[in-house]
């Protein structure tokens, strides 16, 4: 039930409506001497604590940064030195401004830069999301990767084009065996492709091949949204997307237009476990068949993506 909750302030604060203060339960969990997950309400925050000081990977969505800054401060009470975004999704960068405000440092590929600072139009949110003000703006940007060398080991943030928007990063701990997948990475439901933003389902295969090719067995993976995960599961995840991709492209063979590829029912087999989450199956199949065909944006359906002719 926590989970659903998490995932309906997600979409709240995505779909830009003011998500309610509410009480949040947030989970800490350790993954070495100096890096830790943290559950809470929005994408999954990654910490690393240690002897040079405290950053932290995004910041959840806005109206609960105060009690996020308490969570954390269980982990460390000092001051937090920069917050890395994976992508400038609002359930991922909320806390930018109040952090930012404390001192910290944002850090952010290019291209989460460039969105945060202008008007941005979703189709699939049906949503004009107005600029963020300038204080919640990434100051440091960079466009291919990027390491911090603190804690006792360089983490990299490596950017992944045009897989879930065009400004994703993962960020890979080599020392303490964790990857950080932001959004490349959804664990236990269907993924969330922002065609309107730049993302495509090969970007997001692509990821997933850089993360895995980094990975070993003891490797813990953080997901953007979902439980913890190891390479096993990374690997059936990766596995699922081909076959998902190939069910698709077959229709597309068959000269499917998108209703029609809707309507076969291609991802049928997934359906009842990673479908009823968020992402329906007709919103999951138009992600990858317009992914396929180079349509640049998402479709908007047939009422729930009944049969239509
Ligand atoms: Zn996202």
């Amino acid at each position: 039930m926590k989970y659903l909750l998490v995932i309906s302030i997600l979409f709240a604060a995505i779909s830009g409506a003011t998500a309610q203060e509410k009480k949040v339960e947030f989970e800490t969990f350790q993954l070495s001497e100096t890096v830790y997950m943290l559950k809470g309400a929005g994408g999954n925050v990654g910490i690393s604590a240690g002897e040079d000081g405290l950053y932290i990977i995004d910041d959840q969505v806005s109206p609960i940064t105060e009690q996020l800054l308490e969570a954390i401060k269980k982990v460390s009470d000092k001051p937090i030195r920069f917050v890395i975004n994976t992508h400038y999704h609002a359930d991922h960068t909320g806390g930018n401004e109040a952090i930012g405000g404390t001192g910290a440092v944002i850090v952010a590929h290019d291209n989460i830069r460039k969105r945060m600072s202008t008007e941005q139009v979703s189709i699939f949110m049906d949503s004009t999301t107005p600029p963020y003000p300038k204080g919640a703006l990434p100051v440091l940007t960079f466009n291919d990767r990027m390491s911090l060398h603190l804690n006792g080991e360089s983490a990299t943030a490596y950017y992944v084009a045009n897989g879930h928007t065009d400004g994703d990063s993962i960020i890979h701990f080599p020392a303490s065996n964790v990857i950080h997948m932001g959004d490349m990475y959804f664990n236990g439901l269907y993924p969330y492709v922002d065609l309107d933003a730049g993302g495509s389902i090969q970007g997001v295969v692509a990821a997933v091949d850089l993360a895995l090719s980094l990975a070993d067995e003891s490797t813990r993976i953080i997901p953007g949204h979902g439980p913890l995960a190891t390479k096993e599961d990374l690997e059936g995840y990766r596995h699922f997307l081909s076959k998902a991709v190939s069910n698709v492209q077959a229709l597309i063979d068959q000269g499917m237009d998108l209703p029609q590829a809707i309507a076969a029912r291609p991802t049928e087999e997934w359906d009842e476990t990673l479908g009823k989450v968020w992402i329906t199956p007709p919103q999951f199949v138009t992600f990858i068949y317009n992914s396929l065909q180079g349509i640049h944006h998402f479709t908007p359906l047939p009422k729930d993506g009944a049969e239509q002719d």
